[in-house]
């Protein structure tokens, strides 16, 4: 298997994306890239930064500072994945709280964030053998990829995914809240001027909703291997 191609996974928060894209990742030796981290990154850096918050949002001022904001990814060897990195800071937990959650839709909404964003998505993509997660990948980022997944299922069966998860971690949220967020996130980015979430004409949409992560596995990879056949 020495032909390197590019899988591209978006869909709708908390389908499981990130899961399937390590699990391929692993499985095939290839680069895992969430790039919803890199929209978290984004959104810690305007809340730090008090560009956002709960009554306010200067996009400006944002827009004015994009250039301070040093993305980096850093593996570590001991979780097995990359780390997310703003300015040589390890943000990696900092990133999944819900607040930052319930932020990150507005964020990722704005022009300038994606294209900045998307450029060093590409960047990391060029050379192939890489499975990137996200909203846009299989429309924007990676228009060739040679699989486009399109994951769904029900907003109770992920609010309660992501609020399970959200518990294991220590963090104190009601799954009220946690369904809350799943739904509106679903709403701006569908309906978002730049880059909408939408599945792509030739993408293979998986409905998880009553699948183990081992039978979404066997699923997807079959239709890699497939792939890896043909090309
Ligand atoms: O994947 P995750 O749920 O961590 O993504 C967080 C948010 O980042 C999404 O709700 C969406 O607003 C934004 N996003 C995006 N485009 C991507 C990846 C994430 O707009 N490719």
């Amino acid at each position: 298997m020495n032909i390197k191609i590019t899988i591209a996974i978006d869909g709708y928060s908390s389908t499981g994306k990130s899961t399937i894209a390590k699990q391929l990742a692993n499985q095939l030796g290839y680069v895992y890239v969430d790039s919803g981290a890199m929209y978290r990154a984004m959104t810690f850096f305007a809340m730090k930064n008090e560009f956002i918050s709960k009554d306010h949002f200067d996009v400006t001022s944002l827009i004015e500072n994009l250039d301070k904001a040093q993305l980096k990814f850093i593996y570590n060897p001991s979780i097995g994945f990359a780390e997310m990195y703003l300015n040589d800071e390890n943000i990696e937990k900092a990133i999944r709280t819900l607040e930052v959650s319930n932020f990150v839709s507005q964020v990722a909404a704005i022009s300038e964030v994606r294209k900045k964003l998307v450029t060093i998505q590409k960047e990391m993509g060029k050379n192939k053998g890489v499975v990137m997660d996200g909203r846009d990948i299989g429309t924007v980022v990676f228009t060739d990829a040679e699989i486009k997944i399109f994951m769904t299922s029900s907003a109770e069966t992920r609010a309660k995914r992501r609020f399970d998860e959200l518990i294991e971690k220590g963090q104190e949220v009601s799954y009220d809240d946690v369904y809350t967020n799943v739904v509106a996130r679903d709403r701006v980015d569908t309906t978002r001027k730049d880059s909408p979430l939408v599945k792509a004409d030739e993408a293979i949409e998986i409905d998880n909703s009553n699948l183990t992560k081992e039978e979404q596995f066997a699923i997807i990879l079959k239709l890699v291997e497939e792939k890896l056949r043909d090309v």
